[in-house]
């Protein structure tokens, strides 16, 4: 399997280089030159099998010689067999025809865990292989840099440098992040923004000298390797509710960056028998916007209690979007590079009726987030965590408006456990979820963490002193 870039211009490459890569050189994002198809004979099969047995299924298809099929199986294997729930995703009918999927049952409760824990091991398997160390900064606003630490926990090949902004991310959030013990994990609490989280570590990888002499290396949701082990619970769900070509499913997906649902398009491009996608957003409603108007217009972040939704700039939005251009990658620079300098873009209307041939649109606002939590406690008992509601809000409005038939078998993304965000829940339904078990004692436990100014010498003088530290242990 080759992988292309969005942009056209960079190297074509297999597996193993774009996960150690991430971001193009051209500035692209990588996509699979073609899309290896599940037939119905291959659907089929697959129904039979165990979560991780039909990850190993799914994703060998695109890593090629990355790995031989013990280790990618073993992978798979030591992944989803320590996920707490032994469906792994499983699926929880709310009504006759809407499915909710719980994707909060790996370490740090939330969806990121499905993919990050294995492009950890994928990072470590290679980097072993290659006598590779790395140093992973990664940006997050609270759910990703959790989802990272925890992958990557003692390992030996990479030391990982997570910045938050200080303060702005929940105490379990926060504390998710700050309490892990161990000697290669480091959360720097910035002083300043999520977006100055995500401008220090662009501004550390813009630091050719400094990228080179630490190899660098990200995880966030541009990496190809992150979005692959989603498209496998959009199988496995399909599959387990019967869907077929005569009787497709349709997903309703609560969307920031546009990597869940990309992986969803992925799996239908693949042959699962998917009918429409919705992207479910909150009040930061730039695609919602776009399905409705062929215009992509950037407006302000208006802070929300669906944080890890607000987001102006969906980065996986590109892979979509080179696919609507016929995968021109001139086409698509020149849109977004446009887009950079106005704050606008446009496409034709025959592109616009083809997203909507496939996409739906819905916002639901913090009113409607809180007033969808309420509803469906009452309705059917689950507590849902706010960007679980966002789904539900934008699935009952695709029934309300006709954009999909009450007959349509319907499944609705469940992204984070609710004690993950309690004081939201709380103020819909008075109830204060807890934690499971094992995170019980979680707010209580020791922080580790390193204040610092948002300054680039500050940052990067910090990281190089301790990374030189480790090599000179080593
Ligand atoms: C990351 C996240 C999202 C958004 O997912 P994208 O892949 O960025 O579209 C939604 N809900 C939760 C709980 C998340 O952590």
């Amino acid at each position: 399997m080759r992988y292309i870039s969005t942009r056209g211009k960079a190297p074509e490459l297999g597996f193993e280089d774009v996960l150690l890569t991430g971001l193009a050189r051209d500035g692209g994002l990588y996509v699979p030159k073609t899309w290896p198809a599940l037939t119905p004979a291959d659907l089929k099969r697959l129904a039979g099998l165990s979560y991780a047995e039909t990850a190993f299924e799914v994703c060998r298809l695109f890593t090629g010689d990355a790995f031989d099929d013990a280790t990618l199986k073993g992978i798979m294997d030591e992944v989803y067999g320590s996920f707490e729930h032994s469906a792994v995703a499983p699926l929880k009918q709310l009504d006759g025809n809407l499915w909710m999927m719980e994707l909060f049952h790996g370490p740090t409760l939330a969806f990121k865990d499905y993919a990050m824990q294995v492009l950890g091991r994928m990072f470590d398997h290679v980097l072993t292989k290659r006598g590779e160390k790395v140093t992973i900064v990664g940006a997050t606003s609270g759910d990703t840099g959790s989802a990272a630490i925890e992958a990557f926990r003692d390992s030996a090949n990479a030391e990982i440098f997570i910045f938050f902004p200080k303060g702005r991310v929940s105490p379990v959030q926060q504390h998710q992040m700050t309490t892990v013990d161990a000697p290669n994990v480091h959360a720097i609490a910035l002083e300043g923004t999520f977006d100055d989280c995500q401008d220090m570590v662009k501004a550390l990888f813009n630091d050719i000298a400094f990228r080179d002499k630490h190899n660098l290396s990200g995880v966030n949701s541009i990496n190809w390797a992150r979005i692959l082990p989603q498209v496998v619970y959009y199988v496995t769900s399909a599959l387990s509710i019967g869907a077929t070509a005569e009787r497709p499913v349709s997903f309703v997906v609560p969307t920031g960056n546009f990597g869940n649902i990309f992986a969803a398009y992925a799996a239908k491009q693949m042959g699962l028998p998917v009918d429409r996608m919705v992207v479910a957003t909150n009040q930061n409603d730039i695609l919602s916007r776009f399905l409705a108007s062929g215009e992509m217009k950037l407006e302000g972040v208006q802070p929300s209690i669906s944080p890890s939704m607000d987001i102006q700039v969906s980065s996986n939005f590109e892979r979509y979007l080179f696919d609507l251009f016929d995968r021109d990658g001139a086409a698509v620079t020149e849109a977004l590079s446009g887009f950079r300098e106005t704050g606008h873009f446009a496409v034709s209307q025959g592109m616009l009726d083809r997203a909507r041939a496939e996409f739906d649109g819905f916002r639901t606002d913090e009113d409607g987030t809180r007033a969808t939590i309420k509803a469906v406690y009452e309705e059917t008992g689950e507590i849902t965590d706010p960007h679980s509601a966002v789904s539900l809000g934008a699935a009952r409005q695709a029934r309300d408006s006709g954009a999909i038939g009450m007959d349509m078998p319907m499944i609705s993304l469940a992204c984070a456990h609710p004690a993950k965000f309690p004081d939201a829940v709380e103020s819909a339904i008075g109830l204060r979820p807890a934690l499971p078990p094992r995170l019980a004692d979680l707010l209580e436990r020791e922080e580790r963490m390193t204040v610092l100014a948002n300054d680039y010498g500050t940052v990067s003088t910090h990281i190089a002193g301790i990374v030189a530290t480790k090599e000179n242990a080593a």
